[in-house]
Protein backbone atom coordinates (compact mmCIF):
# COMPACT_ATOMS: atom_id res chain seq x y z
CA UNK A 1 0.00 0.00 0.00
CA UNK A 2 1.34 3.02 -1.06
CA UNK A 3 1.38 6.07 2.08
CA UNK A 4 1.66 9.50 0.63
CA UNK A 5 3.25 12.02 3.13
CA UNK A 6 0.20 12.21 5.23
CA UNK A 7 -0.88 15.13 7.48
CA UNK A 8 -1.82 13.92 11.22
CA UNK A 9 -0.36 10.59 11.09
CA UNK A 10 -0.57 9.73 14.52
CA UNK A 11 -5.06 10.53 14.26
CA UNK A 12 -4.61 8.67 10.82
CA UNK A 13 -3.02 5.30 12.40
CA UNK A 14 -5.63 5.28 15.37
CA UNK A 15 -8.52 5.94 12.60
CA UNK A 16 -6.96 2.98 10.71
CA UNK A 17 -6.83 0.76 14.35
CA UNK A 18 -10.46 1.48 15.07
CA UNK A 19 -11.48 0.82 11.64
CA UNK A 20 -9.84 -2.57 11.50
CA UNK A 21 -12.14 -3.43 13.75
CA UNK A 22 -15.12 -3.06 11.47
CA UNK A 23 -14.18 -4.82 8.43
CA UNK A 24 -15.78 -5.26 5.08
CA UNK A 25 -18.03 -8.23 6.62
CA UNK A 26 -19.70 -5.77 8.87
CA UNK A 27 -20.49 -2.85 6.04
CA UNK A 28 -21.48 -5.72 3.66
CA UNK A 29 -24.21 -7.43 6.30
CA UNK A 30 -25.12 -3.50 7.08
CA UNK A 31 -25.94 -2.85 3.52
CA UNK A 32 -27.62 -5.82 2.92
CA UNK A 33 -30.09 -5.01 5.52
CA UNK A 34 -29.66 -1.06 4.91
CA UNK A 35 -29.07 -0.99 8.19
CA UNK A 36 -27.17 1.73 10.66
CA UNK A 37 -23.42 1.10 11.57
CA UNK A 38 -24.55 1.68 15.42
CA UNK A 39 -21.14 -0.01 16.81
CA UNK A 40 -19.08 2.03 14.55
CA UNK A 41 -20.58 5.11 15.12
CA UNK A 42 -20.62 4.78 18.86
CA UNK A 43 -16.80 3.77 18.64
CA UNK A 44 -16.13 6.83 16.75
CA UNK A 45 -17.68 8.98 19.43
CA UNK A 46 -16.13 7.60 22.17
CA UNK A 47 -12.63 8.36 20.80
CA UNK A 48 -13.88 11.80 20.48
CA UNK A 49 -13.34 11.48 16.56
CA UNK A 50 -17.11 12.85 15.80
CA UNK A 51 -15.91 16.02 17.70
CA UNK A 52 -12.71 17.00 16.75
CA UNK A 53 -14.16 20.03 15.30
CA UNK A 54 -16.01 21.43 18.42
CA UNK A 55 -13.71 24.07 20.30
CA UNK A 56 -12.20 22.68 23.41
CA UNK A 57 -14.01 24.68 25.75
CA UNK A 58 -17.31 23.14 24.83
CA UNK A 59 -15.72 19.53 25.21
CA UNK A 60 -14.15 19.23 22.10
CA UNK A 61 -10.71 18.50 20.72
CA UNK A 62 -10.24 22.16 19.07
CA UNK A 63 -8.44 21.09 15.91
CA UNK A 64 -8.50 22.32 12.40
CA UNK A 65 -10.62 21.12 9.60
CA UNK A 66 -7.92 19.35 8.21
CA UNK A 67 -7.72 16.93 11.06
CA UNK A 68 -11.97 15.95 10.20
CA UNK A 69 -10.64 15.75 7.45
CA UNK A 70 -8.00 13.29 7.62
CA UNK A 71 -10.41 11.21 9.94
CA UNK A 72 -12.83 10.91 7.12
CA UNK A 73 -10.51 9.67 4.81
CA UNK A 74 -8.70 7.00 6.33
CA UNK A 75 -12.80 6.13 7.42
CA UNK A 76 -13.30 5.64 3.35
CA UNK A 77 -9.89 4.41 2.91
CA UNK A 78 -10.15 1.33 4.96
CA UNK A 79 -13.46 0.23 3.01
CA UNK A 80 -16.00 1.74 5.31
CA UNK A 81 -18.30 4.55 5.38
CA UNK A 82 -18.28 8.03 6.63
CA UNK A 83 -22.00 9.00 5.84
CA UNK A 84 -23.53 7.71 8.94
CA UNK A 85 -21.99 10.24 10.96
CA UNK A 86 -20.09 12.92 9.19
CA UNK A 87 -22.96 15.23 10.05
CA UNK A 88 -22.54 15.08 13.41
CA UNK A 89 -19.14 16.69 13.03
CA UNK A 90 -20.18 20.01 11.37
CA UNK A 91 -23.67 20.58 11.71
CA UNK A 92 -22.82 22.05 15.04
CA UNK A 93 -20.63 24.75 13.12
CA UNK A 94 -24.26 26.45 12.49
CA UNK A 95 -24.85 26.48 16.17
CA UNK A 96 -20.86 27.82 17.06
CA UNK A 97 -21.60 30.28 14.90
CA UNK A 98 -24.65 31.58 15.01
CA UNK A 99 -26.62 30.57 18.03
CA UNK A 100 -26.63 32.38 21.27
CA UNK A 101 -24.48 31.80 24.00
CA UNK A 102 -27.39 29.79 26.04
CA UNK A 103 -27.58 27.51 22.76
CA UNK A 104 -24.14 27.38 22.48
CA UNK A 105 -23.48 26.56 26.18
CA UNK A 106 -26.81 24.09 26.29
CA UNK A 107 -25.92 22.09 22.81
CA UNK A 108 -22.35 21.86 21.98
CA UNK A 109 -21.05 20.31 25.52
CA UNK A 110 -23.45 17.26 24.79
CA UNK A 111 -22.52 17.32 20.93
CA UNK A 112 -18.98 17.02 21.96
CA UNK A 113 -19.57 14.03 24.28
CA UNK A 114 -21.89 11.90 22.18
CA UNK A 115 -25.17 12.36 24.47
CA UNK A 116 -26.56 14.59 21.78
CA UNK A 117 -26.24 13.44 18.00
CA UNK A 118 -26.61 16.89 15.78
CA UNK A 119 -26.27 15.05 12.58
CA UNK A 120 -29.33 16.06 10.62
CA UNK A 121 -29.71 18.72 7.54
CA UNK A 122 -32.74 19.43 6.44
CA UNK A 123 -32.71 22.09 3.65
CA UNK A 124 -33.32 19.80 0.75
CA UNK A 125 -37.57 19.92 -1.08
CA UNK A 126 -38.99 17.34 -3.65
CA UNK A 127 -40.34 20.75 -5.28
CA UNK A 128 -37.62 22.73 -5.04
CA UNK A 129 -34.77 20.78 -6.32
CA UNK A 130 -31.48 22.72 -5.97
CA UNK A 131 -33.05 25.90 -6.23
CA UNK A 132 -33.22 26.63 -2.43
CA UNK A 133 -34.46 29.72 -2.95
CA UNK A 134 -38.10 28.29 -3.35
CA UNK A 135 -38.31 25.97 -0.56
CA UNK A 136 -41.63 25.94 0.67
CA UNK A 137 -41.83 24.60 3.94
CA UNK A 138 -42.95 27.44 6.53
CA UNK A 139 -42.30 28.51 9.52
CA UNK A 140 -45.59 30.71 10.73
CA UNK A 141 -45.01 32.55 14.03
CA UNK A 142 -47.69 32.16 16.55
CA UNK A 143 -47.85 33.34 20.12
CA UNK A 144 -45.04 31.67 21.56
CA UNK A 145 -42.91 30.52 18.83
CA UNK A 146 -43.37 28.62 15.13
CA UNK A 147 -45.82 26.55 13.45
CA UNK A 148 -44.16 24.30 10.96
CA UNK A 149 -45.64 23.41 7.51
CA UNK A 150 -44.26 21.80 4.72
CA UNK A 151 -42.01 18.51 3.40
CA UNK A 152 -38.62 17.54 2.69
CA UNK A 153 -36.51 14.96 0.87
CA UNK A 154 -33.48 13.39 1.29
CA UNK A 155 -32.56 14.28 4.75
CA UNK A 156 -30.39 11.75 5.70
CA UNK A 157 -29.87 10.40 9.40
CA UNK A 158 -33.31 11.95 10.56
CA UNK A 159 -33.45 8.97 12.18
CA UNK A 160 -30.40 8.90 14.35
CA UNK A 161 -30.39 12.36 15.25
CA UNK A 162 -31.33 14.12 18.46
CA UNK A 163 -31.58 17.05 16.96
CA UNK A 164 -31.91 18.67 13.20
CA UNK A 165 -30.36 21.88 11.70
CA UNK A 166 -33.90 23.26 9.41
CA UNK A 167 -34.05 25.48 7.06
CA UNK A 168 -37.47 26.71 6.12
CA UNK A 169 -39.44 30.06 5.15
CA UNK A 170 -40.55 32.76 7.53
CA UNK A 171 -41.30 35.35 5.15
CA UNK A 172 -42.86 34.57 1.58
CA UNK A 173 -40.63 34.40 -1.29
CA UNK A 174 -42.55 37.63 -3.51
CA UNK A 175 -42.32 39.82 -0.31
CA UNK A 176 -38.61 39.60 0.22
CA UNK A 177 -36.09 42.39 -1.18
CA UNK A 178 -33.81 39.27 -2.10
CA UNK A 179 -35.01 35.52 -2.67
CA UNK A 180 -32.13 34.90 -0.56
CA UNK A 181 -33.64 36.75 2.04
CA UNK A 182 -36.77 35.67 4.28
CA UNK A 183 -35.39 32.37 5.77
CA UNK A 184 -34.37 31.24 8.82
CA UNK A 185 -32.35 28.21 10.45
CA UNK A 186 -34.21 26.14 13.77
CA UNK A 187 -33.01 23.35 16.03
CA UNK A 188 -35.49 21.06 16.42
CA UNK A 189 -35.49 18.52 19.02
CA UNK A 190 -36.69 15.51 17.32
CA UNK A 191 -37.12 13.39 20.11
CA UNK A 192 -40.24 15.50 20.65
CA UNK A 193 -41.10 16.61 16.75
CA UNK A 194 -41.86 12.41 15.68
CA UNK A 195 -45.28 12.17 16.37
CA UNK A 196 -45.92 15.68 17.36
CA UNK A 197 -46.26 17.15 13.40
CA UNK A 198 -43.07 15.84 12.30
CA UNK A 199 -43.46 12.44 10.54
CA UNK A 200 -40.21 10.72 9.48
CA UNK A 201 -40.44 8.60 6.21
CA UNK A 202 -37.25 6.18 4.88
CA UNK A 203 -36.50 6.13 1.53
CA UNK A 204 -34.40 3.15 0.36
CA UNK A 205 -31.37 4.07 -2.34
CA UNK A 206 -29.00 2.35 -3.79
CA UNK A 207 -26.82 2.73 -1.32
CA UNK A 208 -27.05 2.55 2.53
CA UNK A 209 -27.23 5.99 3.45
CA UNK A 210 -30.28 6.29 6.32
CA UNK A 211 -32.01 9.22 4.08
CA UNK A 212 -35.76 10.15 4.86
CA UNK A 213 -38.39 12.14 3.99
CA UNK A 214 -40.17 14.57 6.56
CA UNK A 215 -43.60 15.49 6.33
CA UNK A 216 -44.20 18.69 8.56
CA UNK A 217 -48.00 19.31 9.69
CA UNK A 218 -47.90 22.06 12.27
CA UNK A 219 -44.96 21.30 14.03
CA UNK A 220 -44.77 23.49 17.13
CA UNK A 221 -41.22 24.87 17.54
CA UNK A 222 -40.26 27.15 20.71
CA UNK A 223 -38.83 30.56 20.05
CA UNK A 224 -35.55 29.83 21.38
CA UNK A 225 -35.20 27.26 18.79
CA UNK A 226 -34.16 29.98 16.20
CA UNK A 227 -30.53 30.57 15.57
CA UNK A 228 -29.29 33.77 14.76
CA UNK A 229 -31.78 36.08 13.38
CA UNK A 230 -35.09 35.16 11.58
CA UNK A 231 -34.84 35.56 7.95
CA UNK A 232 -31.16 35.52 7.79
CA UNK A 233 -30.77 31.51 7.49
CA UNK A 234 -29.57 30.92 4.49
CA UNK A 235 -26.57 32.92 5.10
CA UNK A 236 -25.71 30.79 7.98
CA UNK A 237 -26.20 27.45 6.11
CA UNK A 238 -23.81 28.82 2.78
CA UNK A 239 -21.00 28.65 5.56
CA UNK A 240 -21.46 25.40 6.70
CA UNK A 241 -21.45 24.33 3.65
CA UNK A 242 -18.00 25.16 2.73
CA UNK A 243 -17.15 22.78 5.69
CA UNK A 244 -19.49 20.20 4.69
CA UNK A 245 -17.99 20.18 0.84
CA UNK A 246 -14.96 19.98 1.68
CA UNK A 247 -15.11 17.07 4.22
CA UNK A 248 -17.18 15.36 1.84
CA UNK A 249 -14.18 15.83 -0.91
CA UNK A 250 -11.59 13.65 1.89
CA UNK A 251 -14.31 11.42 2.08
CA UNK A 252 -13.91 10.45 -1.82
CA UNK A 253 -10.14 10.97 -1.74
CA UNK A 254 -10.58 7.91 1.00
CA UNK A 255 -12.59 6.11 -1.75
CA UNK A 256 -10.21 6.85 -4.22
CA UNK A 257 -7.13 5.43 -2.65
CA UNK A 258 -9.04 2.26 -1.17
CA UNK A 259 -9.65 1.69 -5.00
CA UNK A 260 -6.29 2.62 -6.27
CA UNK A 261 -4.87 -0.32 -3.08
CA UNK A 262 -7.20 -2.80 -4.10
CA UNK A 263 -6.68 -2.23 -8.06
CA UNK A 264 -3.12 -2.31 -7.73
CA UNK A 265 -3.10 -5.57 -5.14
CA UNK A 266 -5.14 -7.16 -7.50
CA UNK A 267 -3.21 -6.52 -10.70
CA UNK A 268 -0.16 -7.87 -9.12
CA UNK A 269 -1.87 -11.04 -7.86
CA UNK A 270 -3.89 -12.17 -10.67
CA UNK A 271 -2.11 -14.44 -13.17
CA UNK A 272 -3.69 -14.91 -16.54
CA UNK A 273 -2.27 -15.88 -19.69
CA UNK A 274 0.82 -17.03 -17.48
CA UNK A 275 1.77 -13.75 -16.39
CA UNK A 276 0.43 -10.76 -13.18
CA UNK A 277 -2.83 -8.79 -15.47
CA UNK A 278 -0.48 -5.77 -13.83
CA UNK A 279 1.97 -6.25 -16.31
CA UNK A 280 -0.13 -5.25 -18.81
CA UNK A 281 -0.16 -1.11 -19.75
CA UNK A 282 -3.48 -1.48 -20.53
CA UNK A 283 -3.98 -2.60 -16.66
CA UNK A 284 -1.45 -0.36 -15.30
CA UNK A 285 -2.07 2.84 -17.23
CA UNK A 286 -6.32 3.46 -15.93
CA UNK A 287 -4.55 2.62 -12.60
CA UNK A 288 -1.99 5.01 -12.57
CA UNK A 289 -4.09 7.47 -14.08
CA UNK A 290 -6.58 6.84 -11.22
CA UNK A 291 -3.84 8.29 -8.57
CA UNK A 292 -2.29 10.89 -10.79
CA UNK A 293 -5.79 12.30 -10.46
CA UNK A 294 -6.76 11.72 -7.79
CA UNK A 295 -3.00 13.39 -6.18
CA UNK A 296 -4.04 16.51 -8.16
CA UNK A 297 -7.53 16.33 -6.52
CA UNK A 298 -6.35 15.79 -2.79
CA UNK A 299 -3.99 19.33 -3.46
CA UNK A 300 -7.24 21.00 -4.10
CA UNK A 301 -9.11 19.44 -0.79
CA UNK A 302 -5.96 20.70 0.47
CA UNK A 303 -5.78 23.76 -0.56
CA UNK A 304 -9.54 24.68 0.91
CA UNK A 305 -8.73 23.25 4.06
CA UNK A 306 -6.52 25.98 4.47
CA UNK A 307 -8.37 28.92 2.97
CA UNK A 308 -11.02 27.66 5.71
CA UNK A 309 -8.87 27.02 8.15
CA UNK A 310 -7.14 30.26 7.85
CA UNK A 311 -11.30 32.35 7.58
CA UNK A 312 -10.49 33.59 3.98
CA UNK A 313 -13.31 32.94 1.36
CA UNK A 314 -13.24 29.36 0.52
CA UNK A 315 -16.44 28.39 -1.86
CA UNK A 316 -15.15 28.45 -5.04
CA UNK A 317 -12.11 26.28 -3.71
CA UNK A 318 -14.53 23.85 -1.24
CA UNK A 319 -16.89 23.58 -4.16
CA UNK A 320 -13.57 22.42 -6.56
CA UNK A 321 -12.23 20.06 -4.12
CA UNK A 322 -15.39 18.07 -3.94
CA UNK A 323 -15.76 18.17 -7.57
CA UNK A 324 -12.59 16.82 -8.16
CA UNK A 325 -12.12 14.26 -5.61
CA UNK A 326 -15.70 12.94 -6.36
CA UNK A 327 -14.59 12.42 -10.25
CA UNK A 328 -11.24 11.14 -9.06
CA UNK A 329 -13.28 8.96 -6.91
CA UNK A 330 -15.59 7.61 -9.53
CA UNK A 331 -12.68 7.27 -12.22
CA UNK A 332 -11.22 5.32 -9.49
CA UNK A 333 -13.96 2.94 -9.08
CA UNK A 334 -14.48 2.36 -12.21
CA UNK A 335 -10.79 0.92 -12.72
CA UNK A 336 -10.89 -0.74 -9.80
CA UNK A 337 -13.88 -2.84 -10.92
CA UNK A 338 -12.61 -3.28 -14.19
CA UNK A 339 -9.37 -4.65 -13.20
CA UNK A 340 -11.02 -7.15 -10.70
CA UNK A 341 -13.05 -8.70 -13.99
CA UNK A 342 -15.99 -10.73 -12.71
CA UNK A 343 -15.11 -10.92 -9.28
CA UNK A 344 -15.16 -6.74 -8.76
CA UNK A 345 -19.19 -7.41 -9.27
CA UNK A 346 -19.34 -9.89 -6.06
CA UNK A 347 -20.39 -8.75 -2.86
CA UNK A 348 -17.72 -10.04 -1.07
CA UNK A 349 -14.70 -8.13 -2.97
CA UNK A 350 -16.79 -4.80 -1.49
CA UNK A 351 -15.86 -3.18 -4.92
CA UNK A 352 -19.20 -2.92 -5.63
CA UNK A 353 -20.38 -1.75 -2.89
CA UNK A 354 -17.82 0.89 -2.74
CA UNK A 355 -18.63 2.05 -6.34
CA UNK A 356 -22.47 2.56 -5.05
CA UNK A 357 -21.44 4.39 -2.18
CA UNK A 358 -18.61 6.60 -4.06
CA UNK A 359 -21.30 7.67 -6.71
CA UNK A 360 -23.46 9.70 -4.73
CA UNK A 361 -20.76 12.47 -4.57
CA UNK A 362 -21.05 14.19 -7.66
CA UNK A 363 -24.80 14.22 -7.07
CA UNK A 364 -24.80 15.19 -2.83
CA UNK A 365 -24.46 17.56 -1.39
CA UNK A 366 -24.26 19.65 -4.61
CA UNK A 367 -24.55 18.52 -8.07
CA UNK A 368 -21.08 19.01 -11.00
CA UNK A 369 -23.36 20.94 -12.62
CA UNK A 370 -23.95 23.42 -9.95
CA UNK A 371 -20.52 23.74 -8.96
CA UNK A 372 -19.02 24.60 -13.00
CA UNK A 373 -22.14 27.13 -13.14
CA UNK A 374 -20.22 28.87 -9.40
CA UNK A 375 -17.09 28.74 -10.86
CA UNK A 376 -18.25 30.75 -14.20
CA UNK A 377 -20.10 32.81 -13.01
CA UNK A 378 -18.46 33.19 -9.57
CA UNK A 379 -14.67 33.19 -10.67
CA UNK A 380 -14.96 33.65 -14.33
CA UNK A 381 -17.42 36.20 -14.66
CA UNK A 382 -19.48 34.55 -17.19
CA UNK A 383 -23.07 35.77 -17.28
CA UNK A 384 -25.74 33.81 -15.34
CA UNK A 385 -27.78 31.43 -16.92
CA UNK A 386 -30.56 31.23 -13.60
C1 LIG B 1 -28.48 9.84 -0.59
C2 LIG B 1 -28.72 11.32 -0.51
C3 LIG B 1 -28.54 11.98 0.71
C4 LIG B 1 -28.83 13.35 0.83
N1 LIG B 1 -28.78 13.96 2.07
C5 LIG B 1 -29.25 15.22 2.21
C6 LIG B 1 -29.39 15.81 3.51
O1 LIG B 1 -29.04 15.20 4.53
N2 LIG B 1 -29.94 17.05 3.60
C7 LIG B 1 -30.37 17.74 2.52
O2 LIG B 1 -30.87 18.85 2.68
N3 LIG B 1 -30.24 17.22 1.26
C8 LIG B 1 -29.70 15.98 1.09
N4 LIG B 1 -29.59 15.42 -0.17
C9 LIG B 1 -30.04 16.19 -1.33
C10 LIG B 1 -28.91 16.59 -2.28
O3 LIG B 1 -28.20 17.65 -1.73
C11 LIG B 1 -29.57 16.92 -3.62
O4 LIG B 1 -30.09 15.70 -4.16
C12 LIG B 1 -28.59 17.53 -4.59
O5 LIG B 1 -28.17 18.80 -4.14
C13 LIG B 1 -29.23 17.69 -5.97
O6 LIG B 1 -30.47 18.31 -5.86
P1 LIG B 1 -31.78 17.66 -6.50
O7 LIG B 1 -31.81 16.22 -6.17
O8 LIG B 1 -32.94 18.48 -6.08
O9 LIG B 1 -31.54 17.79 -8.05
P2 LIG B 1 -32.14 18.89 -9.04
O10 LIG B 1 -31.88 20.26 -8.51
O11 LIG B 1 -33.52 18.51 -9.37
O12 LIG B 1 -31.21 18.66 -10.30
C14 LIG B 1 -31.30 17.51 -11.13
C15 LIG B 1 -30.16 17.54 -12.14
O13 LIG B 1 -30.29 18.70 -12.97
C16 LIG B 1 -29.10 19.49 -12.91
N5 LIG B 1 -29.47 20.90 -12.90
C17 LIG B 1 -30.45 21.53 -12.20
N6 LIG B 1 -30.48 22.84 -12.48
C18 LIG B 1 -29.50 23.05 -13.38
C19 LIG B 1 -29.03 24.21 -14.07
N7 LIG B 1 -29.57 25.41 -13.87
N8 LIG B 1 -28.01 24.08 -14.94
C20 LIG B 1 -27.45 22.86 -15.18
N9 LIG B 1 -27.85 21.74 -14.55
C21 LIG B 1 -28.86 21.84 -13.67
C22 LIG B 1 -28.41 19.09 -11.61
O14 LIG B 1 -27.01 19.30 -11.70
C23 LIG B 1 -28.78 17.63 -11.47
O15 LIG B 1 -27.85 16.83 -12.16
C24 LIG B 1 -29.25 14.07 -0.32
C25 LIG B 1 -29.39 13.41 -1.55
C26 LIG B 1 -29.15 12.06 -1.66
C27 LIG B 1 -29.37 11.37 -2.98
Amino acid sequence: MIRDEETYPEIRDNVRRLCAKFPGAYWRALDRERAYPTAFVQALTKAGYLSVLIPESFGGSGLPLSAAAAVLEEIHRSGGNGGACHAQMYTMGTVLRHGSPEQKALYLPKIASGELRLQAFGVTEPTSGTDTTRIETFARRVADGYLVKGQKIWISRAEHSDLMVLLARTTPREDVAKPSDGMSVFLVDLRQAVGNGLTIRPIRTMLNHATTELFFDDLKLPHDSLIGEEGQGFRYILDGMNAERILIAAECIGDGRFFIDRASAYAKDRHVFGRAIGENQGVQFPIARAYVQLSAAALMVDKACALFEADAPCGTEANMAKMLASEASWYAADQCLQTHGGFGFAEDFDIERKFRETRLYQTAPISTNLILSHVATHRLGLPKSF
